[in-house]
């Protein structure tokens, strides 16, 4: 068995104790531990789900809010007299200003209780045309018979003038008389009187506003364009560009009642008469002034040409719906959605006699409401709001990460609009960062800090066992053989002088000298290893007497020298005179003193000689054992004086030894209340030092 096994088979408890205290329990803790973790993980997953829940609800509500504030101000646009007693001009501005000056509303219209249908913000009055044909007398229609004649058979515009004029005076109807001024001012214009041309026509405009031709057309319009014209002609182009800009403002503005065709006609009349005096005054400086407003106007054109197309659509769509849901809202004002090619539809209907409705426009409902309420949510970086319509468009927000779970989905109230509010958490906050904040998470950390140094711990123990054992044996067999070596030498010796073949005075003296040494040597051996156990056990004692330190060193050399006479050893003395008496064991320094001597001849193969002094150094007396030997490695150095240490030197050599010599010496000297130093250099020698206090610190 190794004695790795050994050491396992005599450890078992330890290891077992180790495996129930410490590994075990560490174990159970860190699978509560992390239960722990995971359910905080589940906690804190399900505390942000609520507050994307509550976000979403949040915007929910203060949406709805925003819409029943919108309701109110419908109803009480609704509730204006205007709308009561049908002023369509000014319902025309209501809706301009109190409605979609103030909502992101797209189109408003009205359904009159006794059918027909009215778009404020496309035209100036319903489809209900109150015009009459002119009434001319027979005499009236003889004389127009005779300008016109004058005017295109013969082109004397002298006499076309002067009729036309005679019929403006005599003409009393409304219509009539607005279209002779017209006639007028064509011939005015035609003979090159410009200026009282536009003063004609101008009349028209300011007199009759409303106005219109034989063929139903706005006649103010027509003036209008007709003045531009004459400005142009006269030369008056920015004047005429000023004017048109003006006019394509007015018909944007629904001034005139128009019919779809007729809008898009006369925009494209006056857009075609703008960009022509544009591009004339490139040069001009106020043009890009100019240029900006026909800019604007032009996207506004553009809306409107939507709206017409939606009012088609609503004509179509939605009102033939509306009529039932106003009987089941008895009269409340209700919303209700309907996607008609691909669009939403989003209307709010208010239901007095007639019903107010309104057209919401998407992208403002998007940007001016919902925008601003995400915004004042104050959401975290990581909460990232989106709305979708049913087709899972995107409206407003960008896509969360892909494959993100923890999205929290809601509608609006009444599924108005008809979107889907996501919410998703970015994958920021996955629950990694959390774990780091868990306390659970350290203390498992700590747990298992604690058993990685345990287990080493429990090595460590381990390995010093199996080091110590080792040194036990090798010491077994150090002693026995440092036993053997001198016992063998005694049973030789003593054999040749028991058999009586030693013969003469010098060789039996060298005999008994040599049994002398080696019983010595065993003595000392002896000595150590007792005077060890008993320093172990703690029970050695030194029996302190003031001794003139040259004189016992002296003896203590020579007693060596004696048992070494054998060994031509060269023991060189410098010793200080005057050395102060010093309280010592004198047995136990002198045996540290052979220890140190006998290392000193055991490590020096080749020179046999030491050097020894004896000085005084301040409060210590100092003995130097010096030798020219092996010398030792730097690594050895702090071990020598442990217990069983042998140097690596000393093991590779095979030079005899028990490890226990340096122990005994230092803990001798300490007992002395000095010290032991060593110096040494491999190859050239080691020099041990002893400190011995003069004075004893105890006695
Ligand atoms: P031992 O001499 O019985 O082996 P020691 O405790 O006296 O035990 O010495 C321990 C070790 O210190 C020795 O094995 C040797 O390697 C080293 N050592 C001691 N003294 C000397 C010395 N004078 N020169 C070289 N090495 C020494």
């Amino acid at each position: 068995m190794n004695i790795f096994a050994i050491i396992l088979q005599r450890q078992k408890k330890l290891i077992v104790i180790f495996l129930l205290t410490i590994v075990l329990p560490s174990a159970i803790l860190s699978v509560f531990g992390i239960m722990a973790i995971r359910n905080e993980k589940y906690r804190r997953d399900q505390q942000i789900l609520n507050e994307q829940q509550q976000a979403v609800m949040l915007l929910k509500n203060q949406f709805s809010a925003q819409l029943k504030n919108a309701e109110a101000l419908l109803q009480g646009t609704a509730q204006l007299p205007a709308f009561q007693n049908r002023e369509y001009k000014l319902i025309q501005q209501q809706s301009n200003v109190s409605l979609s000056g103030n909502l992101p509303v797209d189109q408003v219209f009205i359904l009159f209780e006794d059918g027909g249908s009215f778009f404020p913000l496309l035209q100036s009055v319903p489809d209900v045309l109150d015009y009459s044909d002119p009434v001319l007398t027979d005499s009236q229609q003889e004389l127009l018979v005779r300008a016109w004649e004058a005017e295109f058979t013969d082109t004397d515009y002298e006499s076309a003038g002067s009729l036309y004029e005679e019929l403006v005076n005599q003409t009393t109807a409304y219509h009539a008389k607005a279209q002779m001024l017209n006639h007028l001012a064509r011939v005015q214009k035609k003979s090159g009187r410009i200026v009282t041309a536009i003063r004609t026509y101008q009349r028209i405009i300011e007199s009759y506003p409303s106005s219109l031709t034989s063929g139903r057309l706005p006649l103010p319009l027509t003036a209008e364009i007709q003045i531009i014209d004459c400005e142009q002609i006269s030369g008056r182009k920015s004047q005429a560009l000023e004017s048109a800009l003006s006019l394509y403002e007015k018909i944007l503005g629904s001034h005139w009642n128009l019919s779809e065709n007729q809008y898009l006609m006369y925009t494209e009349m006056v857009e075609q008469i703008i960009q022509e005096l544009l591009d004339e005054s490139l040069v001009n400086d106020s043009s890009g002034e100019q240029y900006d407003t026909y800019r604007v106007l032009r996207e506004v054109h553009q809306k409107r040409v939507e709206q017409w197309k939606d009012r088609k659509l609503i004509e179509s769509e939605i009102i033939p719906v509306l009529e039932t849901m106003v009987l089941r809202s008895e009269y409340q004002p209700f919303h209700f959605s309907r996607e008609i090619q691909g669009k939403d539809f989003l209307i709010t209907v208010v239901p007095l006699s007639d019903l107010l409705c309104v057209k919401w426009d998407n992208d403002g409902l998007i940007h001016e409401w919902l925008g601003p309420i995400i915004n004042n949510l104050l959401l975290d970086e990581q909460f990232n709001i989106m709305i979708t319509d049913l087709s899972g468009e995107i409206l407003l927000g960008d896509e969360g990460p892909e494959g993100d779970a923890n999205s929290v989905t809601g509608e609006f109230d009444g599924y108005f609009p008809p979107w889907k509010i996501e919410m998703v958490r970015t994958s920021l906050t996955q629950s990694g960062i959390h774990l780091y904040e868990s306390y659970y998470f350290w203390s498992i950390l700590i747990l298992l800090m604690i058993l990685v140094f345990g287990t080493l711990l429990i090595i460590r123990t381990l390995a010093h066992e199996r080091e110590v054992m080792a040194m036990k044996s090798e010491f077994v067999s150090s002693v026995s053989h440092e036993l053997k070596t001198p016992l063998t030498s005694i049973r030789a010796l003593t054999e040749r002088l028991l058999e009586g073949k030693v013969k003469g005075h010098d060789k039996l003296h060298q005999y008994y000298s040599v049994i002398d040494q080696d019983a010595n040597r065993l003595t000392r051996l002896v000595k150590n290893i007792l005077d060890f156990s008993k320093m172990e056990a703690g029970k050695k004692e030194y029996r302190f007497e003031s001794t003139d330190i040259a004189v016992w060193l002296n003896k203590t050399i020579d007693d060596f020298r004696k048992d070494h006479i054998h060994d031509h050893i060269e023991i060189n003395k410098h010793f200080d005179p005057e050395i102060p008496s010093v309280a010592i064991d004198r047995d136990a320094l002198a045996q540290c003193l052979y220890n140190l001597m006998d290392n000193a001849i055991k490590f020096s193969p080749k020179s046999r000689s030491v050097d020894i002094d004896l000085k005084r150094e301040s409060e210590w007396v100092v003995i130097r054992v010096k030798d020219q030997g092996i010398g030792i490695p730097k690594e050895d150095l702090d071990r020598i004086f442990d217990k069983f240490y042998q140097g690596s030197s000393s093991i590779q050599d095979s030079v005899k030894g028990t490890g226990l010599g340096l122990a005994l010496v230092r803990h001798t000297v300490e007992a002395h209340k000095g010290r032991i130093e060593v110096q040494s250099v491999p190859g050239k020698g080691s020099t041990f030092t002893l400190f011995i206090p003069i004075v004893h610190p105890n006695l």
